[in-house]
């Protein structure tokens, strides 16, 4: 009888690949978790129980088909192994490294609930295409043949890149139109290197350019060119500009020199990363380097700032959040990572004004809370704890507190594109169409601020849904 080679949960333990001492990753921005060698993925990716109804892969956005490369990892067969992993992911190497896979794939897994501990799946796709990469596996999209129509996509980060894929797979001229310098949108210079290492998505964008797909960077849509001269064209234009308006403190004390937004802070962090010359960075205005720095939020953006300081070598990191750890928004994994390289937090803190000397930060006014009722929400509101007040000495400030759609309409001169209460775009969420003709919408602008997965998801979905609309006008065409 064939030898067995999946369900080894019971006799292999969980393992992740190596991660790095705290001391050494506090010195560079480079990722913390080294590759599994071939025998380790191997070994890890047959502790899959290879469930009847695979909870891991309905809790995944892109329904990725887990087990089945869990199985090809486990037996060898990896370049099989990347074809399914690829035939439903644009960017399984990305997603292996940054999503938060304890909230969706790893946290659903059978074996974690008997409590043998999660299939470690995100390391397995990352490990699966990083190696396809290696081996020459991953090649440029070349149409079997070019097709007429063209699609304009405004954002080259996931949502926007995931559907010029898509599109230029099937023969579409696609030019994707970004205001940044560098395309890969918040993969590029929102995310820090210590989670996800640039030439990692600068291959992609490679990838995509050797494809076929255009792209205009240094292109603001609503400065450099207008929405309406897109519309007209193309045949299609996909809006995914993500959410970049900073959520604010109106306080005293908060125009002072020395608070700063978390995006700008990460954006010239990641410039200087690839030597750009930032005279931000150089001015000392967003360099941590010799501070004490305070980072206001508890989110993932958050623990970007705190770990980015660290790095930065800042004299000292705290962290403020109005709720407690087991209530705060981002990734305990993240949180326990930048526990480790040094960073303080402090729980059920929240600021109530700042302090200044000539003009620059002095100081966080900080108010202690206690956790009270839970409110609409279901989660319990912070309350202030009256007579507890202190203030927190900084150099540095960096606002952490998430982010709003910019309002489209009045940027781009278009009162008749549909947007929600909230400011992001009223599209339908299975194919991104909205109610302008012709024109679709995805990722972080329809949802809020989200995840890189559900971005590509979108990107995907839209992409298939222009895909059908040409070919029916090609349909009826021919008739
Ligand atoms: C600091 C930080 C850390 C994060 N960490 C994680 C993580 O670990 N895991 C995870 O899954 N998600 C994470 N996220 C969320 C994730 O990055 C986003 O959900 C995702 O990038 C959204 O993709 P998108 O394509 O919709 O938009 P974006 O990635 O924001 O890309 C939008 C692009 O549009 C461009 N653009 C905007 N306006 C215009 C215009 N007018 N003209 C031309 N171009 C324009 C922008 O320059 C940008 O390149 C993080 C977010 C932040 C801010
Ligand atoms: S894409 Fe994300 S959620 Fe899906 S399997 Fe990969 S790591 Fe898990």
């Amino acid at each position: 009888m064939a030898k067995q080679p999946m369900l080894k949960f019971v006799k292999i333990d969980r393992d992740m690949p190596e991660k790095r001492q705290a001391e050494s990753r506090r010195e560079d921005f480079d990722e913390i978790y080294a590759e599994f060698a071939a025998a380790k993925a191997e070994e890890q990716a047959s502790r899959c129980s290879q469930c009847g109804v695979p909870y891991c892969q309905s809790h995944c956005p892109l329904h990725n088909n887990i087990p089945d490369w869990l199985h090809l990892t486990a037996t060898g067969r990896l370049e099989e192994a990347y074809a399914t992993s690829q035939a439903t992911n644009t960017f399984p190497e990305i997603c292996g490294r940054i999503c938060p896979q304890d909230r969706l794939c790893e946290g659903n897994c059978v074996i974690e609930q008997s409590g043998h501990g999660t299939v470690t799946i995100g390391a397995v796709e990352k490990y699966i295409t990083d190696t396809a990469w290696e081996k020459g596996w991953v090649k440029p999209n070349a149409p079997l043949q070019e097709r007429s129509e063209s699609v304009g996509i405004i954002g080259a980060g996931p949502g926007g890149l995931a559907a010029a894929d898509r599109l230029r797979k099937a023969g579409l001229q696609v030019t994707v139109y970004d205001r940044s310098d560098r395309a890969g949108g918040l993969l590029m210079y929102g995310i820090p290197g210590f989670k996800l290492e640039k030439d990692v998505v600068e291959r992609r964008n490679k990838l995509l350019a050797d494809g076929g797909v255009t792209f205009e960077l240094n292109c603001a849509v609503g400065e450099d060119i207008t929405f309406e001269a897109l519309r007209e064209k193309h045949d299609a234009v996909i809006i995914a500009t993500g959410v970049y308006k900073s959520r604010d403190l109106e306080m005293p004390g908060s125009g002072a020199a020395g608070i700063e937004k978390a995006i700008d802070f990460l954006t010239v962090s990641n410039k200087k990363s690839f030597g750009d010359d930032v005279a931000e960075f150089t001015s000392g205005q967003m360099n941590a380097n010799g501070k004490r720095v305070v980072v206001i939020g508890g989110g993932d953006t958050a623990m970007d700032c705190v770990r980015t300081s660290i790095r930065q070598g800042a004299t000292s990191v705290k962290c403020l959040y109005r709720r407690d750890r087991a209530n705060m928004p981002g990734s305990q994994r993240e949180t326990q990572n930048a526990e480790e390289e040094g960073v303080i937090f402090e729980w059920l803190s929240a600021p109530k004004g700042f302090t200044e000397k000539d003009g620059k930060v002095a100081g966080v006014m900080v108010q202690k809370m206690r956790l009270g009722q839970p409110d609409a929400s279901g989660r319990q509101a912070p309350e202030v704890i009256e007579g507890a007040d202190y203030v927190e000495e900084a150099d540095l400030v960096i606002k952490a507190l998430g982010f709003e759609p910019e309002d489209l309409p009045t940027l781009w001169g278009q009162p008749e594109l549909p947007v929600t209460r909230w400011g992001t775009v009223k599209a339908e969420f299975r194919t991104g169409a909205t109610e302008m003709d012709g024109v679709y919408a995805v990722g972080d602008i329809v949802r809020g601020a989200s995840l890189v997965v559900w971005a590509i998801k979108d990107g995907r979905d839209c992409a298939d849904a222009i895909l059908e609309n040409f070919n029916s006008k090609a349909a009826l065409a021919a008739e």
